[in-house]
């Protein structure tokens, strides 16, 4: 759940005349920026589990389309142009919905600028989000916003969240409170995690007893604290 990540490519010029060179390079681009960026960032589709209906030829990280039929503000490509769709996997980011990869979005619209060249890399989120040309100034003021104060502001207002009054614990290392993102258990479950450590802490009874470790977001089992240890437990 949540706003999902779009890119498009805009190519124009030369390049869209020879229409089966441009497919070829397509593909091959397609194949080589996920072996780049790692398969896992790209929403891909294999034949196999594909609708028939929708992807009749599956999909790879990288596709030519018609029409951004995204739900933003379209982008769609003028005469002589092509639109080349980025089948991103994660969530959007942007000033006000701090959430998805920033790195790995700046550093997909900077290899597809320089695979493309000459082109426009456009971006955005789905669900209406604004779309922007994501070129190197617009990078730039993502960036000063991602390294202003509110660079993680969206972590930061789910986080704190503690009106059912389970406890909020303190990282022992960071000195920073852990932000909230698991409520529940008719107000006695909370799962806590450090973003500067990447440690998970969850209680089921408002912090009588604790367990470290979240297999579904971290990979670790969770594991009863003992005693001693929950009586080293700072909060915030
Ligand atoms: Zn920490």
């Amino acid at each position: 759940m949540g706003v999902d990540a779009i890119m498009f490519v805009k190519v124009g010029g030369n390049r869209t005349k020879d229409r089966v060179q441009l497919v070829k390079d397509v593909a091959e681009a397609a194949y080589d920026i996920a072996a780049v960026f790692g398969a896992s960032t790209f929403h891909t589709i294999r034949l196999e589990s594909s609708d028939k209906d929708w992807w009749p030829n599956g999909r790879r990280a990288l596709e030519l389309v018609n029409s951004d039929d995204d739900d933003g503000p379209a982008i769609n490509p003028t005469l002589g142009e092509v639109l080349i769709e980025v089948n991103l996997g994660g969530c959007y980011w942007g000033p006000g919905y701090e959430r998805g990869s920033i790195g790995e979005l700046i550093g997909i619209a900077m290899w597809l600028e320089e695979r493309f060249s000459p082109c426009e890399v456009w971006y955005g989120g789905d669900s209406g989000m604004g779309t922007v040309h994501f070129n190197a100034r617009t990078r730039q003021t993502y960036v000063k916003h991602a390294a202003g104060p509110d660079g993680w502001a969206y972590r930061r207002a789910w986080g704190m969240d503690n009106s059912d009054s389970v406890p909020i614990p303190l990282c022992s290392l960071c000195k920073k409170p852990y932000q909230r993102y698991g409520y529940g258990g008719s107000g006695n479950f909370g799962s806590f995690s450090c973003l500067g450590c990447g440690d998970h802490l969850q209680t089921h009874n408002k912090g009588v007893s604790w367990q470290r470790g979240d297999k579904w977001h971290n990979g670790k089992e969770s594991v009863d604290l003992s005693t001693k240890e929950v009586a080293l437990l700072l909060f915030a």
